[in-house]
């Protein structure tokens, strides 16, 4: 057992938390004090005020999720570097039990047992008591259940939940958080596909730059949330964290982060072409850095890149931003210097676009939402509630329009930014728009979107959004294919009979920022960009919150190669207004 120094660090705190947690579940089945205290670590891991200053002023019970039992624990954690309730459980408890718990077949009972006759603490000591027959020797053990065991340990874990990308983001930034107070720590970074911005992942890679890696890998297996640790050497530790969700961590010297980074980042495919122009150049690039190779066979000096980019100028390619690492003809275009260089940015959004409100099923009043919006440093909002034939969402009858239109222009005298008043107007399944002509063309913005009726066959459903677009007031399509992220596919319709219809038309596509839509996706963002269309990127946000979404739909459009001239909310009001008017 190791001595932990009196420490201020929540996250050894809630390590600790977390520990006593899950000994107690083991130990007695407590599950709901079980529960408590694992509640208890993740309250701790995401406070954001000081834990001292807490302690100080006794406020710890004013945290949700932590009452006097548990704040108790933090105390003397804090204090004395120790918790005695954990020490207790420690020491009642076989070493490794943690670890062991987790293979099928084995209980508290079993791993006492074999603890007592074979020592066992540890996956790989059970592993190799199995292989050398010595568990079936232990009484309540036979043959059969020293097969199973080799068996289980053998299978690799076949659920793989697919992480969206938020979910994975705010993983990997408490990951680096919880690194950064390492000894020696100087920076990390999430990479993989998740770098990437996939729409999901199935684990998160992060790599880490400091001077003793070793101290890196050792920080990360005391992350709270990590349940067993799969692999683990002195560069590198893949664990699974709670709800059985994979993380890995890549551990370097500082000055070999830019080319572990890239590695890691990928993709496979990219590197491959990567590493294939390098040849061509007589260079090599391994993580030792970029090497020249003479004719005799000999090396030159691995020069090693300070960042990511002097690895393509070193290959005479344009920087390819991580999003765009894929293999779908970004190698190609950066070797011809044809590759976009003002992809939209976050910075570069003016207006937030596809807001909900309390008028249909957002959480947040007309007020709240603008108020948010400018905080955000946005010149305009579009709030646009969903139309009467989202009755489920509370769609918004004429006679409550014309309430929040007056609302609205009450909220507008005392905001800074503009406040367009719109609709998310459903495509009912002949194809027409929700609410009369006469109402629609007064809207500043229509986001027409189809929320209904998606089983329809691919003639059907094209002709549905066909005959949609082919009205002059059709101007935004929202969330085009209507997919939900592991939950429900794009539904069938000829999308590239649909782009060239709309290419004709002024109106954009949506690339919404929803993450559980995050639609439409990157391929046919491309194939829409062939065809000049032009894009809004909006949040769908039901929450002040989601105004954050944001990002994610900014994610998306760099994966489609989408550039700040072709995305109408990057304009200023007046010209977006213009561009966007029904009528
Ligand atoms: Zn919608
Ligand atoms: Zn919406």
């Amino acid at each position: 057992m190791e001595l932990v120094k009196p420490t201020t660090d929540k996250f050894t705190i809630a390590a600790a938390l977390q520990e006593i947690g899950s000994l107690l579940e083991l130990k007695s089945g407590e599950y709901f004090k079980a529960r408590a205290y694992k509640a208890g670590a993740r309250a701790i891991a995401e406070l954001t005020e000081d834990i001292g200053k807490l302690i100080k002023q006794n406020r710890l019970t004013f945290v949700k999720g932590i009452g006097f039992a548990i704040a108790k624990q933090i105390q003397e954690v804090y204090a004395t570097g120790e918790s005695p309730l954990l020490k207790e459980l420690r020491s009642e408890l076989p070493p490794g039990i943690l670890e062991l718990a987790n293979v099928p077949g084995l209980n508290l009972k079993k791993i006492d047992q074999l603890h007592k006759a074979l020592g066992i603490s540890s996956i790989p000591e059970l592993k190799a008591a199995c292989e050398a027959g010595k568990v079936r020797q232990v009484k309540g053990f036979g043959a059969r259940s020293e097969q199973k065991i080799l068996e289980a340990l053998a299978s690799p874990v076949n659920r793989k939940p697919r992480l969206h990308l938020h979910h994975a983001l705010r993983i990997s930034e408490r990951i680096i958080e919880f690194l950064s107070t390492a000894p020696g720590f100087v920076r990390a970074e999430a990479a993989g596909a998740l770098r990437r911005r996939q729409e999901t992942v199935s684990e998160i890679v992060v790599v880490a730059g400091g001077q003793r890696p070793a101290a890196l890998v050792d920080r990360f297996s005391r992350f709270p949330l990590i349940l067993r640790v799969e692999e683990r050497s002195s560069r590198q530790l893949v664990a699974i964290l709670t709800e059985e969700i994979k993380a890995a961590l890549l551990a370097v010297q500082p000055e070999d982060f830019a080319l572990a980074l890239w590695r890691a980042t990928g993709s496979e495919a990219h590197l491959r072409k990567l590493d294939l122009i390098a040849a061509k150049k007589r260079l090599k690039i391994t993580l030792r850095g970029i090497e020249g190779l003479r004719r005799k066979g000999s090396k030159t000096k691995p020069v090693r890149p300070k960042a990511e980019p002097e690895i393509y100028a070193r290959l005479n390619l344009q920087f390819v931003p991580p999003e765009l690492r894929e293999d779908e003809g970004e190698v190609e275009a950066a070797l011809k210097g044809t590759l976009p260089d003002d992809l939209i940015k976050t910075e570069d959004i003016r207006g937030m676009v596809h807001c909900h409100t309390t008028y249909s099923d957002g959480k947040h009043s007309v007020e709240e939402m603008v108020h948010a919006a400018e905080q955000m440093g946005m010149k305009y909002i579009t709030i646009t509630d969903h139309s009467p034939t989202a009755f489920y969402a509370g769609g918004v009858k004429i006679d409550r329009l014309q309430r929040q239109w007056e609302e609205i222009d009450r909220v507008q005298e005392q905001s800074k930014i503009k406040i367009l008043k719109g609709t998310e107007s459903d495509i009912i399944a002949d194809g027409s728009l929700d609410y009369p002509d006469w109402i629609l063309e007064q809207f500043d913005v229509i986001v027409a979107s189809i929320h209904s009726r998606y089983k329809m066959n691919e003639d059907q459903m094209t002709r549905r959004i066909v005959t949609a677009m082919r009205q002059p007031v059709f101007k935004i399509w929202g969330h085009a294919l209507g997919r939900l992220l592991e939950r429900r596919p794009p539904f069938a319709c000829r999308v590239e009979e649909i782009l060239d219809v709309i290419a004709e038309s002024r109106a954009a596509i949506e690339v919404n920022g929803d993450p559980y839509r995050l639609d439409m996706e990157p391929r046919w963002l491309r194939a829409a960009r062939k065809r000049r269309i032009k894009f809004v990127i909006s949040v769908d946000a039901h929450s002040t919150g989601a105004l954050h979404n944001l990002k994610y739909g900014v994610a998306m459009a760099r994966r489609g190669w989408v550039r700040r001239g072709e995305v109408l909310n990057t304009q200023g009001v007046k010209a977006f207004q213009k561009a966007v008017r029904p009528v």
